[in-house]
């Protein structure tokens, strides 16, 4: 469909670069990958030799300085060669998003540009915690001042590129002593936590039922010290940090959900057409026929959202609460239903290791559940519908 939209000729150059890289470098070891739980280094470095770590980044920071809407393209592209990596230039993209709109220039100087260089590796967006998702204001890591640093203590959970990042954007809560805190996000702020913190603990990666190429950690911190200069933003503004992330960081989600439905499409077409029944092709039963129409349905309406989502961006909204709430909960949902009809197509094969169909299935299922499930989702558009 994406083909037949007007587009910029920048958008049309950064779309056909990762669909390009997508194709040569993403899919043809992507199942091995998933197979091996096995994290892609490699695909990291050459996704920031392609700016594709920092899309939406300003040029003067190392970024490719392109728009949301390019940057939707690139991510489906790459998910739809593999959900992992995307997911892991998702989260990319999301810190340097944050560093570049919220950090000072020396932390530019010191974690954005080489970062964004690929002279880092991968870092991380730090919120959950073991007791706190949906509700992320609830977090209890604490953030105690001492002198030129603060100490931080307490546990993160799910951290995406948690084990391998060379860098954290960890949200904690500044307070005075030892808790129980109150909930609420008074005091939350947004610090960078560098890889080997004394007392920083990247937990055990997570054996996760799908984007198993991707890696998922715990994070225990034990008194760490963090010089105050690593403090990104204001003290006590971090909760508005990190919601100003997730609202770009939505919109990528729902791109990592459009890449995956394009896949499982064109396997589910393909297959169809292979495969008789009856004395005749799948595809020539008006059942498969209904099932790829809704599918093919289900994906153009989530490309219109997504892509409606990114246009507010790039006409200069500062929050799109809303718009990205709706591209997120249809698409991954959507994204649900497709996965499941074209698996269905296949049959006991759908079921197995060696049709791509079983691993995009798997991939599939966290769509609905990370950077805010979709019952988060609806709470957020309903708020912003019925607020005044
Ligand atoms: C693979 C993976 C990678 C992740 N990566 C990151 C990461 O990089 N950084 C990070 O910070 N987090 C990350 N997460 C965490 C993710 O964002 C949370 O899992 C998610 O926000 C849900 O939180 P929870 O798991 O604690 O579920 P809960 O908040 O405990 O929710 C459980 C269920 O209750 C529902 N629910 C909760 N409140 C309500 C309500 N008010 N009304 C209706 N239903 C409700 C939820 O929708 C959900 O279905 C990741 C998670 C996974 C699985």
């Amino acid at each position: 469909m994406i083909a037949d939209f007007p587009l910029a000729e920048e958008q049309r150059f950064i779309w056909e670069s990762a669909a390009r890289f997508a194709r040569d470098r993403v899919a043809p070891d992507a199942a091995k990958r998933d197979r091996e739980h096995r994290f892609p280094f490699d695909l990291v470095s050459e996704l920031a030799q392609l700016g594709l770590l920092g899309v939406k980044v300003q040029v003067e920071d190392g970024g490719s300085g392109a728009d949301m809407t390019s940057y939707v393209l690139a991510i489906s592209e790459i998910s739809r060669a593999c959900a992992s990596t995307a997911v892991t230039m998702a989260v990319s993209n999301l810190v340097a998003d944050i560093l570049s709109r919220f950090a000072s220039l020396d932390q530019k100087q010191r974690w954005l540009e080489p970062f964004l260089a690929g002279r880092m590796g991968p870092a991380s967006f730090a919120l959950s915690e073991p007791s706190s998702g949906s509700d992320a204001a609830a977090l209890q890591m604490t953030a105690v001042r001492d002198g030129d640093a603060w100490v931080l203590n307490g546990s993160k959970q799910w951290i995406t590129n948690g084990t391998h990042a060379s860098f954290h954007l960890l949200f904690a809560r500044v307070v005075d002593g030892p808790g129980p805190h109150p909930p609420g996000s008074k005091g939350i702020t947004c610090f960078v936590v560098e890889r080997g913190a004394k007392g920083l603990d990247a937990g055990t990666e997570e054996r996760k039922m799908g984007l198993r190429s991707s890696n998922t950690a715990q994070l225990h911190l034990t008194d760490v010290r963090v010089p105050a200069v690593n403090v990104v933003g204001e003290v006590g503004k971090g909760y508005a940090i990190a919601l100003s992330g997730l609202d770009t960081g939505r919109i990528g989600i729902a791109a990592q959900a459009l890449g995956i439905m394009e896949a499982a499409l064109a396997e589910g077409v393909r297959y169809a057409k292979e495969r008789k029944a009856f004395g005749k092709a799948l595809a020539e039963q008006q059942a498969t026929q209904f099932a790829i129409a809704d599918s093919r349905t289900d994906l153009e309406q989530s490309w219109l959202l997504t892509l409606r989502a990114a246009a507010d961006r790039d006409r200069g909204a500062e929050r799109t609460a809303k718009a990205s709430s709706m591209a997120k909960l249809f698409s991954t949902e959507a994204c649900g239903r497709v996965v499941d009809r074209m698996l269905q197509i296949h049959g006991g094969y759908g079921y197995v290791e060696d049709y791509p169909i079983e691993r995009l299935y798997r991939d599939a299922r966290v769509t609905r559940i990370y950077e805010g499930t979709s019952e988060v989702q609806r709470i957020v558009i309903a708020r912003e519908l019925l607020a005044g």
